[in-house]
């Protein structure tokens, strides 16, 4: 790789490329409402043939010339990651890789959890860091209203605990909150997970895609979520372990754990942005609301030289401005092509 220059490698704004968030597939076993809706993720709806997603070297390449660049996270993401045959594999391969100074990367995923009983044990052991669970609300009949398949809330509690106890943990369970749909769960939700070593995650539920019908009012903003718990219990500040952290942290005064807060509406976090994000057909997106990628799969499959895809990453990260969240009170909304989240992952 002599031809990467040996700077660190840092975007149009100065940011540095220290995340990968890799989707391993477009699939899941949930239409939750905000993310797959069933009338467009329907029975008719094409999902990528096998043969178009990355393979496990493919993802372990791009992985691997993205560590020796400055990457020390990599993040397994969907669609649903445990829906993808022998994903254990694939996270064998990621454990390997290690950074320039001879380091293991941080390696996470992110599931609903259904398959996560059967394959916590495969996956702690093949080399995987840590999990995060979603989960947006305890109340079963909610629950299963918003996952849309009659998933049970008992089954994704039961995984979370399985997690923990493969050594997946401190588990992170993200709950995207949408006014008037489950904001009342704040409390019960933090009251649950209080004392267990879990740490829960609120998200700003985000304009991403195009499918969800998103209105800036159905944002619960992270503020009032943190006033409502600190009310009844008491919380302060943590400091950020690093500079790229999405989420501001907050620890119970009486020591039952701390949350986190993701304000990625009302308080952007685009200025220490360090993720890169691949879809499961090899798309390179610098931003989460991009409205195109780049076809790494065609250089990957055309024959490239690593160093070739390392020129090619680097000359993409160098040029990156994006910041759409700073940007997006300005923008009128309806008018941009933007990726799904289910097909890029979070
Ligand atoms: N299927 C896995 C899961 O649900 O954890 C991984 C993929 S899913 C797209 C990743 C995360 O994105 C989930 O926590 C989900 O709640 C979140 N998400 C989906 N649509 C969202 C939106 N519009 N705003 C905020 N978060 C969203
Ligand atoms: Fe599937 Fe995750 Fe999207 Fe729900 S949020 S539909 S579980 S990809
Ligand atoms: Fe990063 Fe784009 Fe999100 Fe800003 S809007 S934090 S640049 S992914």
């Amino acid at each position: 790789m002599s031809s990467i220059p040996s700077r660190p490698l840092g975007d149009a704004r100065g940011r540095p490329l220290r995340d990968l968030r890799i989707s391993v597939t477009d699939r899941c076993n949930f239409r939750c409402v905000y993310c797959m809706p069933k009338e467009i993720f329907g029975k008719d709806f094409v999902f990528r043939e096998r043969s178009e997603l990355l393979s496990f070297e493919e993802i372990e390449r791009l992985a691997r010339i993205a560590v020796s660049l400055g990457v020390r996270k990599l993040r397994l993401t969907g669609g649903e990651p445990l829906l993808r045959r022998g994903i254990e594999q694939l996270v064998q391969m990621l454990a390997a890789l290690r950074t320039p100074d001879g380091q293991p990367v941080d390696l996470a995923l992110t599931t609903n959890g259904s398959a996560l009983p059967v394959k916590a044990a495969a996956l702690k052991a093949a080399g995987l860091s840590r999990v995060t669970v979603s989960l947006d609300s305890l109340d079963e009949a909610r629950f299963q209203a918003i996952n849309d398949v009659k998933f049970p809330v008992s089954r994704v509690l039961k995984a979370i605990d399985v997690a923990a106890d493969a050594g997946l943990g401190p588990v992170k369970i993200n709950t995207v909150l949408k006014r008037g749909v489950n904001e009342d769960e704040i409390l019960p939700l933090a009251e649950h997970f209080r004392g267990t070593g879990h740490i829960l995650r609120f998200i700003e539920y985000m304009d991403v895609g195009t499918t969800n019908g998103w209105k800036l009012d159905e944002v619960v903003p992270s503020a009032e979520v943190v006033q409502r718990i600190h009310e009844k219990y008491p919380l302060e500040p943590v400091k950020a372990n690093e500079p790229g952290e999405t989420a501001t942290r907050w620890r119970y005064l009486d020591g039952a754990g701390e949350i986190g807060a993701i304000s990625s509406v009302t308080n952007a976090f685009c200025g220490n942005c360090s993720r890169a994000r691949i879809s499961a057909e090899g798309q390179l997106y610098t931003c989460l609301f991009a409205g195109s990628g780049f076809d790494l799969r065609a250089l990957l499959r055309g024959g490239a030289s690593d160093a070739e895809l390392a020129v090619a990453l680097t000359g993409l990260w160098r040029k990156r401005d994006d910041n759409y969240s700073e940007l997006r009170a300005a923008l009128t909304p309806g008018n941009r092509r933007r990726i799904e989240m289910s097909y890029i992952g979070g």
